[in-house]
């Protein structure tokens, strides 16, 4: 049992490294949080060395005596974090991942070549709800079923639900699905739930972004009006990498012995029991007043930074946000989210591109995204994210100085161009 360090000094290094880069910088990427050494500990426990298919009490693998109590117990507390009602309401806390969790839960509610309806990926939506581009079916949910995403409004950010209703009536789907990677608004469940209804469709929730908040209170309830509810818990949730599926018990189709069979054997193997554990963990921290004051310091500080950026004469897609996170619109300042991302890491902010509604290209899109969760977790509060704001400013300054220097819109030159820029290595020192 020789220590890490001895055993493998290149991989410690490396672990070190990367642990200074998360706290040296500022981490703004919205899909990322720090997690607590409570739920690391757990994560990197004994559990992992345990095989388990199957659910508490019905393993294909002897030894779970230990292991079925970690899984029920993740099982209470997860339904105990989201406030529901062990009558109406089951969970699996197995999916290795959200994507995994979001294929289990297709593979669940419909069959092979079934039609459904995910948030449209340029429009702020996940690859696993049924991403394809014109020429090319991308995600394995638009390789196995029919997709025909729904839009923002290219001109106000918003989900166009009138567009969607239309469409539905078209296209009449199997799946309607809610949730997203990139929209800074609020979700209408009860209006996309009519629109399930109007087809006998399924409408499933993909709270992975915000169940830190939908746990919290500090976002709209989901549960109330879907049949299934997927999340990863890395995020908002700020426990380790993995997925829950949520499932209806009072539906009278099954769904729980449909989600349960999905999951395993159709999907995968083994549970991940380090995992689980982690997650239960997590979900015991969720359901403290402590929790429920950070997510309300996540969004005030989400409203703070958007607010200050706007006060610059920045423009946001919605005009602001009402939850974790913002998307910052590029395209007046004529750059790209890759360029200003691009500067942000030489500085140590951490950010990424995204695409804006009506954007051209995912790989030059003309934005970034910001989220506040990690930098919540470090404790920082209104009067912290108006000096990110300003740094952010200034990033962008540099980038439109450099941009007008080397007189070009191509990346390479724009990087040539910032070799050895003053302002650049003055904001570094300052971050
Ligand atoms: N669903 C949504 C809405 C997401 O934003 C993400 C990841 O960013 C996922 C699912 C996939 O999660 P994972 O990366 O754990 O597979």
């Amino acid at each position: 049992n020789t220590p890490l360090q001895e055993e493998d000094s290149e991989i410690y290094a490396l672990i070190e490294q990367e642990k200074y880069r998360q706290f040296s910088g500022l981490e703004l990427i919205a899909s990322e949080n720090f997690t607590s050494q409570a739920v690391m500990e757990a994560n990197g426990s004994a559990l992992t060395n345990k095989y388990s298919e199957g659910l508490p009490g019905a393993r294909y693998y002897g030894g779970n005596e230990y292991i079925d109590q970690v899984e029920n117990l993740c099982r209470k507390r997860a339904l105990t974090a989201f406030h529901l009602d062990a009558e109406k309401w089951g969970v699996n806390v197995q999916p290795y991942s959200g994507s995994t969790a979001n294929f289990a839960a297709l593979t669940a509610l419909i069959q092979p070549q079934d039609r459904l309806m995910g948030l449209d990926l340029p429009s702020g939506g996940h690859l696993t709800h049924g991403y394809q581009t014109a020429k090319k079916k991308i995600s394995s949910s638009s390789i196995y079923f029919q997709s025909m995403p729904y839009q923002v409004d290219q001109t106000t950010g918003y989900i166009d639900y009138d567009r969607l209703e239309e469409n539905a009536a078209l296209f009449r789907p199997k799946l309607l699905i809610c949730g997203a990677s990139a929209y800074p608004r609020e979700w209408d469940y009860a209006r996309l739930r009519k629109v399930a209804d109007q087809h006998g469709a399924y409408l499933m929730a993909d709270i992975a972004h915000i169940s830190g908040l939908v746990a919290s209170k500090e976002a709209a309830n989901p549960f109330e009006f879907c049949d299934v509810v997927t999340t990863t818990t890395h995020k908002t949730l700020r426990g380790p990498r993995a997925g829950l599926i949520f499932f209806r018990r009072d539906k009278g189709d099954d769904l729980e012995g449909r989600v349960n069979q999905a999951v395993f054997p159709s999907c995968q193997g083994g549970p991940h029991n380090n995992t689980i554990a982690a997650i239960a963990v997590a979900l015991k921290q969720v359901a403290t007043p402590e929790f429920k004051q950070y997510a309300i310091q996540v969004r005030a500080n989400a409203k703070t930074l958007a607010k200050t950026l706007r006060n610059y004469g920045y423009k946001m897609a919605t005009d602001g946000t009402e939850n974790h996170l913002i998307l910052w619109d590029l395209k007046p300042q004529k750059l790209t989210g890759s360029k200003v991302e691009r500067i942000c890491e030489i500085v140590d902010i951490t950010i990424n591109k995204n695409s804006i509604a009506g954007d051209k290209s995912a790989v030059t899109p003309g934005g970034v995204r910001l989220g506040t969760a990690a930098l919540t977790s470090r404790s920082f509060k209104e009067e912290d994210m108006v000096k990110v704001g300003e740094f952010l400013h200034r990033t962008v300054q540099i980038a439109s100085d450099v941009q007008t220097k080397c007189g070009s819109k191509m990346m390479k030159d724009f990087v040539a161009a910032l070799e050895g820029n003053q302002d650049i290595a003055q904001l570094k020192k300052e971050v």
